[in-house]
């Protein structure tokens, strides 16, 4: 399968490239950016097999324990005839917050920063600050699963407070609410949290416009950027599928980095670049040409039986090295010539080194030049 799918991928490289035919696969691939195709067709598969099929897989491929993966939920989460009170949800804002003995204002945040993820929420009763939560999330959650993180907390929080008191919970997130009253959400903790609103109807939850001053808001927000760097660690919160699909692309790179390593083909193109990576080189077709060698150089022609003397017409090898840096012909294109022991440093300097970017100017100058005489 992998040769077909070698041979399927090919005709598309060498016409990106404009390399010559003979130019090993592995080596344009190298110098595209693209992957064998059948560590793409892998990195499919493994994706769709735990979020499709929903076949976890061992742990060394993910790098993550398959309970630790955020699944979607299917189907409803409760039956249609249990539905919230109509004055549980609000996407109003302006009844922030009322200053009653008898309601309790719980206010909730998420925060996403350079130095983690964070959830909070604070309860203010009777202008007093009663409670208030916070933990630090996996770096790889998302701010959505902050928040709704928060609001979970915040419900069990409520749920568990003496009947007589109506809670009010303040979310300046408009999307986790929407989520959360939503009996058709495919997000786990959504549906935990309408559960527990079902059953609790007392509890509300209304919307409240971020960053308006609202001392609630504001210190709930507070509150969870501080849990981004000093909070306690929380583990329950489960990881987004695009941190899978990174870990799994990180690891289509490992296996390509493999065999990129442990090939026999495409080496010259080794030798320059050891590393793969999903960014393409910026060359154009005489790059190509020029650091694979696979041009029209005599000593080219020569190995693949084109002509039966790999000599130029002054007398040197005729290899790409021999027009870029010696032959009496191309004087004027010259670069310094490497000495012996350090051509691998040179070609791969040549390759690497934007700075050196006008002596690249005569190295295309150079294969123009051959191919004209050759052709
Ligand atoms: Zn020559």
């Amino acid at each position: 399968m992998k040769r077909k799918l070698s041979s399927i991928q090919r005709p598309f490289l060498l016409h990106i490239s404009g390399a010559y035919r003979t130019t090993p696969t592995a080596a344009l691939q190298t110098i595209l950016g693209i992957p064998p195709l059948h560590m793409q067709v892998q990195f499919e598969a493994r994706f769709n097999s735990i979020y499709c099929q929903r076949i976890p897989l061992p742990s060394f491929i993910t790098g993550t324990q398959p309970h630790d993966l955020e699944m979607k939920a299917t189907s409803w989460s409760t039956h249609p005839s249990e539905y919230l009170k109509p004055n549980q949800i609000s996407f109003e804002d302006g009844e922030a917050y009322i200053a009653r003995k008898d309601i309790l204002n719980i206010f909730t945040d998420g925060s996403k920063t350079e130095h983690g993820v964070g959830a909070a929420f604070c309860v203010l009763t009777n202008d007093i600050w009663a409670y208030q939560w916070s933990a630090k999330l996996n770096d790889n959650n998302t701010v959505f699963q902050a928040e709704l993180t928060a609001l979970h907390e915040a419900v069990i929080y409520a749920s568990h407070l003496p009947n007589h008191n109506t809670s009010k919970i303040h979310v300046d997130n408009r999307a986790s609410i929407m989520a959360s009253s939503n009996s058709k959400s495919t997000n786990e903790t959504a549906r935990k949290i309408l559960k527990i609103l079902l059953s609790n109807p007392r509890i509300k939850v209304s919307w409240v416009k971020a960053h308006a001053c609202n001392i609630g808001n504001e210190r709930a927000d507070q509150l969870a950027i501080d849990a981004t760097q000093h909070g306690q660690p929380y583990s329950h919160t489960k990881l987004p599928k695009l941190h899978i699909k990174s870990l799994l692309r990180k690891r289509m790179l490992e296996e390509w980095q493999t065999s990129w390593k442990n090939g026999d083909t495409g080496r010259k193109i080794y030798n320059i670049m050891p590393s793969v990576s999903l960014r393409p080189t910026n060359w154009i077709r005489e790059d190509v040409i020029f650091f694979s060698q696979h041009g029209h150089f005599p000593a080219y022609l020569k190995r693949f039986h084109l002509s039966g003397s790999d000599y130029c017409s002054c007398g040197g090898i005729g290899r790409a090295l021999h027009y870029a840096t010696e032959c009496i012909y191309t004087v004027s294109w010259h670069m310094r010539k490497p000495a012996p022991n350090f051509e691998q440093e040179w070609l791969k300097r040549v390759a690497n080194n934007l700075v050196i970017l006008f002596q690249k100017n005569n190295l295309f100058t150079i294969l123009k030049f051959k191919t004209k005489s050759f052709l």
